[in-house]
């Protein structure tokens, strides 16, 4: 009886692949407000590759050469300090009412915008003539464009649009969009803001102090651990996954990343702690990616120093949004590698493990791109589901249901034993 309990808690309760406490542990760390976003206000991202590091060496993999860190130089503007913008008495609040542009200048300044609607920020002709006539008043000093109900079409037309605009004056987009932040590694010369049509009054003055620094060589790491396969020799399979996120927008706001790429981070551990315990033929490097929303900048410096051979990469996996699943997952390059694809579709039918696995082309939106342009055969997979935070404050470690974590698992190990 007590032996047939145990198996039925093996089967049921995922004990075979992973821990969802063990999970849950690494996931709430990695969005904690000590690692800062893991972005480069406060060298929040050497502080989770240090975490990272330390994990490696407690599931028992090897680094490659003297440590665990591949180190790798980068620019990106950053805003450590002072997020203030004001307009009458109403504090706005970053990341809720309001987004500087990851590229924005900082400044201490009175902003007293002209309105500008879309029909004239799309006509280059009335557009040069309203920026010429700002700058030759002094009624207004900045531009308010109003993006108020844009189709997508428009957007892509206004696309780039602001922050050239921003390289003669300050601007502000006022949207009624959803706030989504990135990582720069340029500076423009004057701010740049986001601001929620629901909170801005067009022409009214505001007040905006904003502290922005441009790090010129900033150092990231790459984070890389070694597992031994039963086999010394043939070819490696890589998993991978970015742990750095957005950082802070200042000194009380951060981005959590948690399912953008906490999770995916928790499952590269995941798989090297099951690999580790259930070894295969083939040897596996585990690298967990710094710089991917900078510009996927560290998989690029990987690709171009390689520290495992690329000829001698049989598969690569990258993990990325790993957090829910209710709707699935996404493999990216389904359509490159077909017979890999079909072999991880009838191991789920068999297993009966993911709800649906959707196909998808080439892309170029994570780490795995550098690899596929390098003719290296990779797959990215995503989870999808309801949880549609992403790139902003609202990506947080409890809004992350992590359905499907222990079957998509289960699917990758499988699918890993047979490449
Ligand atoms: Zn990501």
């Amino acid at each position: 009886m007590r032996k047939l309990l145990l198996l039925l808690l093996i089967l049921n309760g995922g004990f075979t692949f992973c821990q969802i406490e063990e999970v849950r542990r690494i996931t709430q760390q990695l969005c904690s407000p000590e690692l800062n976003g893991r972005g480069y206000v406060n060298k929040g991202d050497s502080l989770a590759a240090a975490f990272i590091a330390a994990e490696f060496s407690k599931i028992g993999l090897k680094p490659i050469g003297d440590s665990y860190f591949q180190e790798f130089q980068h620019s990106v503007n950053t805003f450590p300090g002072k997020m203030l913008v004001k307009q009458n008495n109403r504090i706005l609040i970053p990341g809720v009412h309001f987004l500087v542009d990851a590229g924005s200048a900082g400044g201490k300044m009175q902003l007293k915008p002209k309105r500008i609607p879309i029909s004239i920020a799309l006509n280059t002709e009335k557009l040069i003539q309203e920026i010429q006539a700002i700058s030759n008043g002094t009624t207004y000093n900045s531009i308010a464009f109003d993006f108020r109900k844009l189709s997508s079409d428009t957007l892509r037309k206004i696309n780039g649009l602001t922050r050239k605009i921003a390289g003669i004056m300050p601007v502000i987009e006022v949207t009624d969009r959803k706030l989504t932040w990135s990582v720069s590694s340029e500076q423009l010369k004057y701010p740049l803001l986001q601001i929620q049509d629901s909170v801005f009054v067009f022409d009214e003055a505001l007040t905006i102090e904003i502290e922005a620094e441009q790090l010129t060589d900033y150092r990231s790491n790459n984070v890389i651990g070694y597992l031994p396969g039963k086999r010394k020799w043939g070819k490696k399979v890589i998993y991978s996954a970015h742990y750095d996120h957005l950082g802070r927008m200042g000194e009380e706001t951060y981005f959590p990343g948690a399912n953008d790429n906490a999770s995916g981070t928790a499952m590269l551990l995941s798989m090297a702690n099951y690999f580790k315990k259930n070894p295969i033929n083939r040897s596996i490097v585990f690298i967990a990616f710094a710089g991917e929303e900078a510009g996927l900048v560290g998989s690029k410096y990987f690709v171009q120093n390689p520290l495992v051979k690329l000829k001698k990469i049989s598969f690569v996996l990258n993990l990325d949004i790993m957090g829910s699943g209710e709707e699935g997952i996404t493999v990216v390059n389904a359509t490159l590698f077909e017979s890999e694809f079909k072999e991880l579709q009838q191991i789920n039918q068999e297993q009966k493990l993911i709800s649906h696995i959707k196909s998808r082309g080439p892309a170029a939106n994570s780490d795995h791109y550098w690899f596929t342009q390098m003719n290296v055969p990779a797959f990215f997979i995503y989870t999808m589901g309801p949880n549609k935070n992403y790139h902003d404050i609202f990506d947080t470690y409890e809004n992350l249901s992590f359905v499907e974590y222990q079957d998509l698992v289960a699917l990758l190990c499988a699918f890993t034993k047979q490449l």
